[in-house]
């Protein structure tokens, strides 16, 4: 594919107007675009990706006025978050108003909204107006963080694809539920999501606010449904490994045909950079590789020493792409 001009953004920006979806880059991972004002196109988003209704859209703007336009409220804390960070990989989950369309938020009393980084994107939010979009890639599968895997997961759809070439951070992006406290009480940040703002980032930020906040992990008990389990899995299963030894020894190869019911027979290794930004950047293009490559089983080795910075979200990713572990 070739990256996109300007008549692509134009017949992209109609098709937007018409009630249409279209996939568009970000710097985490492409997206499956719907104008929150086409209830047509929310639609089409969820049926396209056979996502469940319960699963709610993250709402991508293009600065804070179209941002205070889908939040009903816009604590200092949010806003300060939002200086920091964007555009950038983090979104910041607030209540909605009303008039923001139920099914985009399933339900919920709260809206998911972020302003992505990524020129052609943010050109053509600023044109259309926000636009709800979850990953452009079928409900549960890997994500796309090139334009041809969305081609790939969308083969015959008529989907027009803008092309920005790779992502630049290749996840997706940390989710934040913020909770102004009230009458002298902490703000409370809920970390919904681990993602491309790192929590060293986060904290580093937070040094400079001068309320007091509390953090806290997980999803426990959180109103956020969309944090499943098993997610982001390729074709083929994906088996994480002890680190020591050889990953593919016979004996791993025997437990792992007992889960499966069968020994693979061309079990490929999963090789992550060194460098957590290169391994983030490459994780979903590694993934889809491998899981095309006539191999029938992906392994990669869990190295304990890898925390912290992008390892958080690499690590939580790759535990949702399993399909199980072994020592
Ligand atoms: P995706 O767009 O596929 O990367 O997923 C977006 C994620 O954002 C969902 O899986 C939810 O976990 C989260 N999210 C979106 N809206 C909300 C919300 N109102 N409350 C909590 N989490 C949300
Ligand atoms: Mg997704």
């Amino acid at each position: 594919m070739s990256l996109s001009d300007d008549d692509d953004f134009e017949k992209a920006l109609a098709r937007l107007a018409g009630g249409d979806v279209v996939a568009i880059p970000t710097e985490t991972v492409y997206g499956l675009a719907a104008s929150i004002a086409s209830d047509a196109a929310v639609r089409k988003v969820f049926a396209l990706k056979k996502r469940p209704f319960f699963d709610p859209l993250i709402v991508h703007v293009a600065g804070f006025n179209q941002a205070r336009g889908v939040a009903a409220e816009w604590p200092p804390l949010a806003d300060y978050l939002a200086r920091v960070f964007w555009p950038g990989p983090l979104t910041l989950v607030l209540p909605k108003r009303n008039e923001v369309n139920p099914l985009i938020t399933s339900g919920l009393p709260t809206v998911a909204i972020r302003h992505p980084r990524h020129e052609l994107t943010e050109r053509l939010i600023a044109a259309a107006g926000p636009l709800a979009a979850p990953s452009a890639n079928r409900f549960g599968h890997t994500s796309p963080s090139r334009a041809e895997h969305v081609a790939a997961e969308f083969p015959g759809d008529g989907l027009l694809i803008l092309d920005g070439g790779p992502c630049e951070v290749g996840l997706e992006s940390t989710v934040l539920g913020i909770e102004a406290g009230a009458d002298g009480a902490a703000d409370k940040i809920r970390v919904l999501r681990p993602g491309g703002t790192t929590e060293a980032d986060l904290h580093e930020s937070l040094r400079k606010w001068s309320r007091a906040v509390s953090i806290e992990k997980g999803t426990e008990g959180i109103q956020g449904p969309g944090q499943l389990k098993h997610h982001y899995m390729p074709d083929i299963p994906l088996i994480l490994v002890g680190e020591n030894g050889d990953p593919v020894s016979p004996d791993r190869l025997r437990r792992i045909g007992r889960e499966l019911g069968a020994e693979p027979k061309r079990a490929a290794e999963l090789v992550l950079d060194e460098d957590p930004a290169i391994a983030a950047r490459e994780l979903y293009d590694r993934m889809r590789r491998l899981a095309g490559s006539g191999a029938d089983a992906i392994v990669v080795r869990k190295v304990a020493s890898r925390g912290g910075g992008f390892w958080d979200a690499i690590n939580d990713r790759l535990a949702r792409a399993a399909s199980f572990e072994i020592p």
